[in-house]
């Protein structure tokens, strides 16, 4: 695809080597993300960042991708603090902000609205979640973290072994993680969920048309005794008409050490989008993982600023010219990463 001022709406865009794109931009970040130097290359260019719904992690790397980059963030969160409140259109709302910014990240709770978000915008916009359609940039991180994370094991994303464990239904980041997956080879997908929060049926045909083996089970233990990744995700509880109905779901699957040692492969990868849901009634991953080396969550959200750096450099068409406007940093960085 042409990345220069395309809007990143969903990751049916990309084709398997724009995904390649994306990834080798993202590893050429890491001096920049690790704090060891500095580039310029967006001095004076600003970042719409527009969370109408909660989020921390999403809204601070994107800030922080764009920041690294030398850019300025100017940020909206919630709907209530925003003229959308007064009972302004998307449309009048694109049409206003996107001529304050160079490009947008928008969050927003309805599916489809980030897209119509973006047809009135005149800067690119990209995806931060939309209700539970899609949330393109964390597929693509945690993509770029199993690939990295597998690296070491001799195992590649074409051939992976991944059980996607929980809300599968409203968890839109594993709508998108399957749909990119289907740019991949040979690879197993066990869907493990209550049977009322299975993943949408035409997700499943996408993955069944791409040529991978699909497993649909309501059984944590015997479907993660032979993967390479357990990706985990909480209930989406936000997106239930009651909290009584998200509570049915509460705790149904939850990993902890001792289940991991008896049931696992040596070395099965751990992941989840975050927020992980440490509530005693919840615990999906239980807090004795966090020794774990397998553990991938907090890679993973280091992982997410590289990849979002990437789509910023990529879609402001700054991907070639990040290390001619870059410096070493004169002050102490050493140990975080
Ligand atoms: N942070 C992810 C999302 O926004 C996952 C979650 O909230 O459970 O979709």
């Amino acid at each position: 695809m042409q990345f220069a001022g395309s809007h990143i709406l969903s990751v049916t865009q990309f084709e398997r080597a724009d995904v390649e794109r994306i990834f080798s931009v993202a590893d050429r970040m890491e001096p920049y993300a690790q704090r060891r130097r500095v580039t310029k290359v967006l001095d004076g260019a600003i970042l719409g960042s527009m969370f109408f719904e909660p989020s921390t992690r999403t809204r601070v790397s994107f800030g922080s991708a764009f920041n690294l980059l030398g850019g300025e963030v100017r940020e909206t969160t919630g709907i209530e603090n925003s003229a959308i409140a007064k009972g302004e259109s998307l449309y009048d709302t694109a049409r206003v902000l996107s001529g304050y910014s160079d490009v947008i990240a928008m969050r927003h709770p309805a599916a489809g609205s980030v897209a119509e978000f973006a047809a009135a915008s005149r800067v690119p916009v990209i995806n931060g979640g939309d209700g539970a359609n899609e949330h393109p940039s964390q597929a693509l991180l945690d993509l770029y973290t199993i690939k990295k994370e597998l690296a070491g094991r001799g195992r590649g994303i074409d051939g992976l072994r991944i059980a996607m464990v929980g809300d599968l239904r409203f968890g839109r980041t594993v709508h998108s993680l399957c749909k990119l997956l289907c740019l991949f080879q040979r690879v197993q997908v066990v869907l493990v969920s209550p049977a009322e929060l299975r993943m949408p049926g035409e997700i499943v045909e996408d993955l069944r048309g791409a040529g991978h083996e699909v497993l649909e089970s309501d059984a944590l233990e015997a479907s993660i005794a032979h993967v390479d990744i357990v990706y985990s995700t909480r209930i989406q509880e936000e997106r239930f008409s009651s909290q009584q109905e998200a509570d049915l779901y509460r705790g149904r699957f939850r990993l902890n050490q001792s289940i991991y040692t008896q049931h696992c492969e040596p070395n099965t990868v751990i992941m989840h989008p975050l927020p992980r849901d440490s509530r005693e009634t919840a615990r999906e991953l239980d807090d004795d993982l966090n020794d774990n080396p397998n553990l991938a969550i907090f890679r993973q959200t280091d992982n997410g600023v590289l990849v979002r750096m990437a789509l910023f450099a990529l879609v402001l068409e700054v991907a070639e010219q990040v290390d001619a406007h870059a410096r070493d940093v004169n002050w102490y960085t050493a140990g975080r990463f």
